[in-house]
């Protein structure tokens, strides 16, 4: 076995968009196309297309698989061919796979869409082209750009009443980024959208045919020549501005060879400082393969990122840092990013292979959890069938069947080359509330459901509180929760009761603080002993938690330094205001002392429970509050009412702005005072008023509020 395509011919996309803008229908016919495309090698007009069409409906075709697998040879690459051999030669030569990675639509659940942005290459957006870019779209946008994802824009739905590709182009420009460029042009729009034409190549395109269905070449309409003439030279200008030599020929008036630009253009997307616009209806079938040649031409390959996004880890031992290239001969590093569950074949575990080899029947380890795993079936899923493989390649996306102990975010690789990935950053929960079961007999279906939905949601997580036994589960938001309870109710058949939402504090320092832990018992018997001295400091928001060991010379031997950093841990899960979990602090273990015989691993770890207990009191120690960036678009008659509203909550307006006919709060609102904001608007504003939220930071509670928190009352 080896790898049938070359990684250069490999691209890994998501289609991104919010809900409603097209996604599923924009997915549905690159499946439609890419199967047609792969099954006849070529492009069949009229009946055979139809004929596919009819067939694939009965069964129909849709993404239900995080990672889905197609084939497509660039159009452009199968003009004029005429013999079954000048085609099947045009496929060998240009055919790629294009693994589409699902990314969910809904922006209240940022994990999902974080992960698929972590192991995609490149992506294409797809909007409205009657709404054009909303505030959904924005949030989505700006998750692919904390990624850097390499893009390209679709303007959907040019044949609805009311679209404007200008339009939704100039809010692209406006409102997400000034390296936007049309690419093409549509010819006619509403129900007169009948073509495209390629700025680049100065071609024209119609559609005939009831769905779209015959393409045919035309002359550019005369009345489009002038405007054509004028966006070429906008598109080109922005091209060349990548490469110098092209741009002294360009200023020298010379006629650019299209490959020099398309290799041009090509880097600039890569490089994120272009991003192409393109065309068409998903629906009426306009545009879609055109589409789709752009995803060959212009999004990157895993090679192409190889230095601008090298795949890092560290080994899980030593610290060290480890670059993987995406490469066969290298050790097999790959990482899981969904965990989903097959009504046919059960536990699926999808990965992404970054380096070397996956191979069926072998033994990988999982570096995150240090435990091995077996692979015993990959699974590569297309669009209407799931394939068995016996071994998948660097650049390659599939699943395995059958994992038991692997969550999203870990890696998987050589068991002889360790390496932990850098893993997707998953922002912590900031909401939780009690949940138990209503009969006995739902006590045990209750903790495999939670157990089973923390595996696939890495921010959904399950706590027991240790006073009380009772679960606690906590997430990014009420909805959030909402929905993890009714699946539980709906996919698991568990019957439970549930608390109300309650905001998750934390609690830190603001002073560095030395202490002592002293835990010495010495009274007949074996005695304990442990002794300890840190010194602790605050860090910055978000930092979370660091362990420095600084003893030296056997002061305390080296078996009992994990247990004193195990027993700093327990303690910084109780904190010492209202018990919530301390963050954002350093522990320098520096000195302490030990006995022969007394001293053991629990009489340090009760020592360094004691010793941070008290380096917190000593430290000014504070409440934090999960702040949320919410964006609030409402009428302008509502303005007032709404951003009064805002202030009210504690919340602080950080920018007024215009959308079309619409005014535009965005502002930062603690969450606590967000519970039932959406009921709020919709009355305030009669329904016409709409917001996102997301979290934004943890920051410090003022000290009345505090009280009130302390005191239960908040
Ligand atoms: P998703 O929520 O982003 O997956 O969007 P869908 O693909 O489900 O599309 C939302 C709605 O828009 C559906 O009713 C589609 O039929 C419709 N739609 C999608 N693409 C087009 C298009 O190109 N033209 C028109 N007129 N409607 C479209």
């Amino acid at each position: 076995m080896s790898r049938l395509y070359p990684l250069e011919k490999y691209r890994n996309i998501g289609i991104i968009a919010h809900i409603d803008a097209g996604k599923t229908t924009v997915s549905e016919r690159v499946l439609f196309y890419t199967g047609i495309s792969h099954k006849l090698g070529e492009v069949h007009e009229g009946a055979a297309i139809m004929d596919w069409m009819e067939q694939e409906r009965e069964r129909g075709i849709t993404i239900t698989s995080a990672a889905t697998t197609c084939f497509w040879t660039p159009l452009y690459r199968r003009r004029g061919l005429e013999t079954d051999e000048e085609k099947m030669k045009a496929k060998d030569a240009y055919e790629h796979r294009i693994n589409i990675i699902d990314t969910p639509g809904h922006v209240d659940f940022t994990a999902e869409v974080e992960r698929s942005l972590r192991v995609l290459d490149g992506g294409v957006t797809v909007f409205d082209g009657v709404a054009g870019v909303e505030p959904q779209s924005e949030t989505v946008w700006h998750q692919a750009d904390k990624y850097n994802v390499p893009r390209v824009c679709f303007i959907n739905k040019l044949d609805r009443t009311g679209a404007s590709f200008q339009r939704s182009f100039d809010s692209i420009v406006e409102r997400l980024t000034p390296h936007a460029v049309m690419l093409q042009l549509p010819i006619g729009e509403e129900d007169q959208f009948s073509g495209i034409i390629d700025l680049l190549e100065k071609r024209a395109f119609q559609y005939g045919g009831e769905h779209g269905e015959d393409v045919s070449e035309i002359d550019i309409p005369e009345d489009m020549k002038a405007l054509v003439e004028e966006k070429r030279s906008i598109l080109l200008e922005k091209i060349v501005e990548h490469d110098e030599a092209l741009m002294e020929r360009y200023l020298a008036g010379e006629d650019l060879p299209l490959e020099d630009l398309k290799k041009a253009l090509r880097k600039g997307t890569i490089e994120n400082t272009i991003v192409p616009v393109l065309c068409g209806s998903a629906l009426k079938n306009k545009g879609v393969q055109l589409l789709l040649d752009a995803v060959i031409d212009y999004l990157p390959s895993p090679l192409d990122i190889k230095d601008l996004k090298p795949t890092k880890g560290v080994h899980p031992d030593t610290d060290e840092e480890i670059i993987r290239l995406p490469s066969d001969d290298e050790p097999l590093s790959a990482m899981a990013f969904k965990v989903a569950t097959d009504p046919f074949v059960g536990n699926l575990t999808y990965f992404r292979i970054y380096s070397g080899v996956l191979k069926k029947g072998t033994y990988v380890l999982n570096a995150t959890k240090d435990s091995q795993e077996r692979i015993g079936r990959i699974v590569r899923m297309h669009s209407n069938h799931r394939e068995d493989v016996d071994e998948m390649y660097a650049g390659d996306l599939g699943a395995i069947v059958g994992l038991k102990g692997t969550s999203t975010g870990d890696t998987l690789c050589d068991p002889d080359n360790p390496i932990v990935l850098e893993t997707i950053t998953f922002p912590e929960p900031v909401i939780s509330l009690r949940i138990e079961p209503k009969t006995k007999g739902d006590q045990e279906k209750l903790g495999m459901a939670l157990k089973r939905l923390s595996d696939e949601d890495p921010t959904f997580k399950i706590e027991s509180d240790p006073e009380t036994g009772e679960t606690i589960i906590s997430g990014m938001g009420e909805l959030h929760l909402e929905i993890l309870v009714d699946r539980m109710k709906r996919e698991f058949q568990v019957e439970a009761n549930v608390g109300r939402p309650q905001v998750s504090y934390r609690e830190t320092v603001k002073k560095p603080a030395d202490a002592e832990g002293k835990y010495i018992r010495q009274s007949g018997g074996k005695g304990q002993y442990g002794h300890v001295k840190i010194k602790m400091k605050p860090l910055e928001r978000g930092e979370g938690f660091t362990f420095i060991n600084e003893i030296k010379g056997g002061i305390i031997p080296q078996e009992f330094i994990p247990a004193v950093e195990k027993g700093v841990k327990e303690a910084l899960q109780k904190g010492v205001i209202a018990g919530y979990r301390i963050t954002d602090l350093e522990v320098r273990l520096y000195d302490g002392s030990y006995h022969d015989v007394d001293s053991s691993e629990s009489a340090f770890k009760i020592a360094g429970s004691m010793a941070l207990q008290d380096a917190v009191k000593h430290g000014s120690p504070v409440l934090l509050e999960p702040i949320m960036q919410i964006q609030v678009v409402v009428p302008e008659d509502y303005l007032g009412d709404v951003s009064g509203d805002v202030s009210s909550k504690r919340g602080h307006i950080e920018k007024l702005s215009d959308r079309g006919m619409m005014k535009v709060i965005d502002a930062r609102v603690p969450l606590s005072e967000m519970f039932g904001y959406a009921t709020k608007l919709r009355s305030i504003t009669q329904g016409r008023g709409s917001f996102v939220m997301e979290f934004h930071s943890y920051e410090e509670v003022p000290k009345n509020i505090e009280q009130l928190i302390v005191e239960g009352k908040q």
